[in-house]
């Protein structure tokens, strides 16, 4: 069988792995597909970088002329331009493509996911959540007979290190976060891991792919973990809970709002119990909630070259024997459904706030009437002696756990606390999923 030509985008940290792989196994790769592959052309910004392991007679500048020789493009450069124009231009070309850009897919998954559809070909992206984590595939094709109604995922490795490391070393977040720098899991600028937006990229693409409807990166709530302090991870641990970013995509059917869909991504409380608890250090994992299937779970390395590399492989390998099979591309229309991509305010959710209160009689009548007088209600409340301050006034640390009830009335709740003359701070305000041991 002829060789199937494969142009590669890209030849960074995700790129280098795939090259070296794809030459050094071609002849294990042509048994899994039946065709060699070829790889015909790497496009990179820089040809005169020195890249240890790859043939420098390979690398280009044009896209335009590597795309139009090539039977699968591979997109590793990352960003939405020109990773965008180049991706459409190889399926308008008739290329099946490959691609682990969770950013562009977090804001064009739909445009291009049906591009894909009308050329007949497939955009597959399996690295583009969790890394080497298989869960675009069992999402898509292994879960179609099911109807998935909840994912809530561990997709963000930098932030669990640094939430990881707080709670098992009590480290504050400053020197998590610099460690995790210093080890490589977390960029140089953090700002996309650290506030919640690359696993709001992956959530929205989970929720498209589980829902069958369009969800981009704007849809998901999104919070993340710079506010996150020693005492709020010690006051977790106190109560039987982890704190951990999660990314939350679920079926809604009696919110505030009515029904519909939402996709969120916090910091919350999760019971030490739960199976994403016990995730670890760097690791990603995604716990899927399906009606027959029940609880599912999916963990590995969401991140680094080579785990990265398996992920873009597999897909490789499943699109070149497409090619060779002759099949056709995508199966079904990705988006049938128009489904209401609720607001976080009309979800249900519990919320665990940390007071700091005046200690004298009356304080906890005073706290139980804000919650009364807003429709919520108090599940638990332990209160500790604090310290004296400078004028002599006894403080002391109120700990709330609420009962569910929507957020847009647990925010109200806590602004009003706040309010309070016995209220000196309010802490910590974390919403809670799963329960404490
Ligand atoms: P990277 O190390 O920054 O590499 C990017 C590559 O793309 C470089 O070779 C660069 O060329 C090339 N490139 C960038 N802009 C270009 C342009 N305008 N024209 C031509 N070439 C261009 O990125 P990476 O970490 O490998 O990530 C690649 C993709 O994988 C991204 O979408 C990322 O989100 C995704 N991903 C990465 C990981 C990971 O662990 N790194 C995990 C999951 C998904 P030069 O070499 O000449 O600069």
């Amino acid at each position: 069988m002829q060789a199937l030509k494969v142009a590669m985008l890209g030849c960074g940290v995700v790129g280098t792995e795939v090259a070296a792989r794809i030459q050094n196994r071609n002849e294990a790769l042509a048994e899994r597909i039946g065709a060699p592959l070829e790889l015909s052309a790497i496009v990179v910004r820089d040809t005169s970088k020195q890249r240890p392991g790859i043939d420098p007679s390979l690398l280009t500048t044009d896209a335009e002329t590597a795309i139009a020789g090539a039977d699968i493009v591979i997109e590793l450069m990352g960003g939405i331009e020109p990773a965008k124009t180049l991706i459409r231009s190889a399926l308008d070309h008739g290329s099946s493509v490959v691609t682990a850009n969770k950013a562009l897919l977090a804001a064009n998954y739909g445009e291009l996911m049906s591009a894909a559809d009308t050329a007949g070909v497939r955009l597959e992206h399996e690295a583009a959540v969790a890394g080497a984590i298989p869960i675009i595939r069992p999402v898509g094709d292994s879960l179609a007979g099911d109807r998935i109604d909840r994912i809530m995922g561990i997709v963000n490795g930098t932030t669990n290190y640094i939430l990881d490391q707080m709670d098992s070393e009590g480290w504050g977040f400053d020197e998590a976060l610099r460690t995790a720098q210093e080890l490589g899991f977390a960029e140089a600028d953090p700002t996309a891991d650290v506030g919640g937006h690359d696993a709001a990229a992956k959530a929205a693409i989970l929720a498209s792919l589980a829902f069958h409807a369009p969800v981009t990166i704007d849809d998901v709530h999104v919070e993340g973990i710079a506010g996150i302090t020693p005492d709020m991870v010690a006051t977790a641990r106190d109560q039987g809970f982890v704190i951990k970013l999660l990314a939350v995509c679920e079926r809604v059917s009696d919110s505030s709002a009515g029904a519909g869909l939402s996709a969120r991504v916090y910091p919350a409380l999760l019971g030490r119990s739960h199976p994403l608890a016990t995730v670890r250090g760097a690791f990603n994992a995604v716990f899927i909630e399906a009606e027959a299937a029940g609880s599912l779970m999916f963990y590995g390395q969401g991140a680094g070259g080579e785990p990265t590399a398996s992920a873009v492989l597999g897909d490789i390998v499943s699109v070149a024997r497409r090619k060779v099979l002759g099949g056709r591309g995508q199966y079904e229309r990705p988006f049938h459904k128009d489904s209401t991509i609720l607001p976080i305010s009309a979800i249900t959710t519990r919320y665990h706030i940390t007071l700091d209160v005046v200690d004298r009689p009356g304080v906890l009548a005073a706290v139980s009437e804000v919650f009364s007088d807003e429709g919520a209600s108090i599940e638990l409340m332990r209160q500790t002696v604090g310290e004296t301050d400078d004028q002599g006034t006894q403080h002391a640390k109120l700990v709330l756990a609420t009962h569910s009830n929507t957020d847009a009335i647990l925010r109200g709740t806590v602004e009003r606390l706040g309010g309070l003359s016995v209220v000196r701070a309010v802490k910590s305000v974390i919403r809670v999923e799963g329960q404490a041991q």
